[in-house]
């Protein structure tokens, strides 16, 4: 297989997302912000060799967002397709990251293109597509947001298999920083060790920790001649600072430690 985008799994979600396909399941992926959920649905869309439509959801995400709507184009009205209903007509792979933000209404058109029937049926326009053979439904929540959790319905949630995804140990994602920002192995594994420090030593208290993402940018920025504090400083202490929870001396202090 060619050109496939890097993915370091955590466990066995490659065979099992692959087989859930296989049999028309859809895929729900549950972990932190930055652990590589994204970059998962990416590998598993090339690796299926089927193009990727993603949506992402918030609590304005309207039916029409998914499924399309009319359109006033120059005195014509038109139907647009929205990103679900590209899926289904392209037997594509469709993402929708941050499932549980979407609204119940909107929810509603994704039931039943979550078992094997893969059909959508769009209520403006009186028309049912069944999705080309091909189609395949990914979701994604962070649970540490999903205040909305219980909101997505149990009869929704169980048609799911479920894959928890999380920052992988030391040496996994050092091997991502040094791939992802093309540093040398060193500069990588410090970055993965400083993580593991702040997730131990913030993460008991329920802040944010810092994520695989903001590893990558820093390890980037130093890939570029930044130096490793200023790096750290600016894409992991800062924003996790910003987020008001915790103040970075004491960031800086479990960093120090180390
Ligand atoms: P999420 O969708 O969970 O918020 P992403 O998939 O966007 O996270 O991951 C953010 C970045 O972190 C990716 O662009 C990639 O550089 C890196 N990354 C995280 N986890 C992995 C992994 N397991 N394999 C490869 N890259 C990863």
């Amino acid at each position: 297989m060619q050109n496939l985008p890097f993915y370091r799994p955590s466990g066995h979600e490659i065979e099992i997302a692959e087989q859930a396909v296989a049999a028309k399941l859809p895929i729900m992926l549950v972990g932190p912000t930055g652990c590589g959920k994204t970059r998962f649905v990416e590998y598993m869309a090339a690796r299926l060799q089927r193009s990727l439509v993603t949506g992402v959801g918030n609590d304005d995400t309207t039916t029409a967002d998914l499924v399309g709507r009319y359109l006033v184009h120059g005195g014509d009205v038109n139907w647009v397709d929205g990103p679900l209903t590209r899926a289904a007509r392209g037997g594509a792979v469709f993402y929708l990251d941050e499932v549980v933000e979407v609204r119940r209404e909107a929810l509603a058109v994704l039931h039943p293109m979550a078992d094997d029937r893969h059909r959508l049926f769009l209520e403006r326009c009186n028309e049912t597509v069944d999705a080309e053979p091909g189609f395949a439904l990914f979701c994604s929540y962070n649970p540490a947001r999903s205040i909305g959790f219980k909101e997505l319905r149990a009869a929704f949630r169980s048609r799911f298999v479920t894959l928890a995804l999380d920052y992988l140990p030391v040496a996994d994602e050092a091997k991502v920083i040094e791939r992802e920002a093309a540093v040398p192995e060193l500069v990588a594994r410090r970055f993965a060790e400083m993580a593991a420090a702040l997730r131990k030593g913030i993460g008991e208290r329920g802040v944010d920790v810092p994520s695989t993402r903001m590893l990558v940018s820093a390890a980037q920025l130093v890939a570029r001649g930044i130096d490793e504090k200023t790096a750290r400083e600016v894409c992991v202490i800062a924003p996790l600072a910003n987020g008001g929870q915790t103040p970075p001396e004491a960031l800086r202090e479990l960093v120090a430690a180390l």
